[in-house]
């Protein structure tokens, strides 16, 4: 099921180049305190078994129509996998734009990081460069969105809390700073264009990511060549922090990045997941 949010407060289903709406399935008011992670996902359990039987015989409207929002609105977190492809490190300690002149280690000795939810942006709105005089690069990611509350989750077990996954860019501002900082700029975690829920993909780990620049390659990939894989980043995730429905992962970049510049146009599709375009405008 293609699941998106649209029209700020809407909740939609997506069939065949339209939207059915099915907010009226979700409690919308939440009740203080609201729980960790996101009142939707959270809901999803519950609401998700009964979209067939709403939507059947419902008309929708074009999805040319309406205006995507990021698909998850309220992540409690959003986790990044750092240098999660091999030729992503060679490329980064070949650079030292991207390493910031620092040694470039894997994902293991690295842990993860977390970028602030307040970077988090749609597929409809552009990308605003925090620092124009400074190298920012996209990175072209799968991204996943946790179903359950889990803590020191199974690598066996892991699959089963994943709700959805959606592309993801974890757009950086490259320099010595610490990565919670120069990948947190407002619009810097890009989600979208909707949610593929998980049973659609039951095995995220050979799902090709392309991502052009101003109509040119510059990312071409598989997820089959993660360093850590969909399950493993779980299973670290949650040794470290409890998970909760909503929360965000997004997988590691490959190779390929580069810098973006105030107007170009940015093109990133994911196997089984679709594709959107991406505009880059200048800070202000
Ligand atoms: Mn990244």
């Amino acid at each position: 099921m293609k699941l998106c949010r649209y029209d700020h407060s809407h909740i939609g289903v997506i069939l065949n180049d339209e939207v059915v709406e099915i907010t009226d399935l979700f409690n919308t008011t939440p009740s203080w305190p609201i729980p960790p992670g996101d009142w939707i996902v959270r809901q999803f359990p519950d609401v998700l078994p009964k979209v067939a039987g709403h939507i059947a015989g419902r008309k929708g409207v074009p999805l040319s129509s309406v205006r995507l929002d990021t698909p998850v609105a309220n992540p409690g977190k959003i986790i990044g996998a750092p240098v999660n492809y091999a030729k992503h490190q060679a490329e980064a300690a070949a650079d030292k734009q991207i390493s910031g002149g620092r040694e470039v280690p894997l994902i293991g000795q690295m842990g993860l990081f977390l970028k602030a939810t307040s970077a988090l942006n749609g597929p409809n709105d552009a990308i605003r460069l925090a620092f124009s005089d400074r190298r920012n690069d996209h990175e072209l990611e799968l991204g996943l969105v946790i179903g359950k509350e889990g803590y020191q989750i199974a690598r066996e077990d892991a699959l089963s809390y994943v709700a959805a996954y959606s592309i993801a860019l974890d757009m950086t501002v490259r320099g010595k700073e610490v990565q919670c900082f120069r990948k947190s700029a407002d619009t810097y975690a890009v989600m979208g264009p909707w949610l593929v829920t998980a049973d659609e993909i039951p095995d995220p780990s050979d799902l090709r990511l392309k991502l052009l620049v101003n109509g040119e390659t510059r990312q071409e990939a598989s997820t089959r060549d993660m360093i850590y894989d969909v399950p493993r980043l779980i299973e670290y995730a949650s040794s470290m922090y409890t998970l909760y429905p909503g929360d965000i992962i997004m997988t590691g970049t490959p190779e390929g990045v580069s810098e973006v510049l105030a107007g170009d146009v940015l093109d990133a599709s994911l196997e089984n997941i679709g594709e959107m375009r991406l505009n880059i405008i200048a800070a202000k």
